[in-house]
């Protein structure tokens, strides 16, 4: 979609108010209006930091000759840490219900068409209410190769692992392993409530509040 404020309430609509999983484009957009939501013009998301970073991957691309694409050593367009504008969210109620959810611009110079992981349920969003609720962040491609987040969950459930341990198998390891670091995080929470939150970049903004309303704040590894 192009021109919706919040996103991830469009996708509590499709899950509320049709039959359906995923909505996309212009049909996404029609079902937004039809349900109450107004459309924004593109100069909303405008942001100077993004369309500097746009411009940036433009020069290094036109730099390149011969390459159509390649921003990044692994050839991903936008693929370092700063690259990412993720927002996501994992939430446990108090009837022990897990959800999550996952809002991007997607990577800085993609195809005009590319879809990454954060819509695919299974790759960056992904909840099941007997293990775990994942958000990824990070080079979508890799996250949807290893259907990332399913496969935290699967861990759990069919080889016993806590939430810290699966998610830093997908995420220290398999996704290294598949992509190099610097591929991502993912924020993971159990139906406990523990909480996991391993990254392979630099950074990765992160935070959560429990039941007692205690709160944190993080980017860097040390904090
Ligand atoms: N995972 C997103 C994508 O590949 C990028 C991000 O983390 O914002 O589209």
């Amino acid at each position: 979609v192009e021109h919706i404020k919040n996103p991830i309430d469009l996708a509590r609509l499709v899950m509320d108010k049709t039959p359906h999983v995923l909505l996309v484009g212009s049909g996404a957009e029609d079902f937004a209006q039809s349900q109450g939501m107004t459309l924004m013009p593109a100069s909303y998301f405008y942001t100077q930091h993004r369309w500097d970073e746009l411009q940036k991957a433009l020069e290094e691309e036109n730099k390149k000759t011969g390459t159509p694409q390649a921003s990044s050593q692994h050839g991903y367009p936008g693929t370092t840490a700063r690259g990412f504008g993720t927002v996501g969210a994992v939430a446990l109620d108090s009837r022990g219900q897990l959800a999550a959810g996952t809002s991007t611009g997607g990577l800085t110079n993609k195809y005009y068409g590319r879809v990454g992981d954060s819509p695919i349920i299974g790759a960056g969003t992904y909840a099941n209410t007997q293990s775990c609720g994942v958000s990824g962040t990070g080079t979508g491609e890799f996250f949807i190769r290893l259907s990332l987040a399913k496969s935290i969950s699967d861990l759990m459930l069919l080889k016993g692992m806590t939430v810290q341990q699966a998610a830093d198998q997908l995420v220290m390891h398999d996704l290294v392993a598949l992509g190099g670091s610097d591929t991502g995080g993912a924020i993971a929470m159990d139906k406990d409530g523990h909480i996991a939150m391993p990254f392979n970049t630099e950074g990765m903004y992160r935070g959560y509040i429990d039941t007692t309303g205690k709160e944190v704040v993080a980017i860097y590894r040390e904090e």
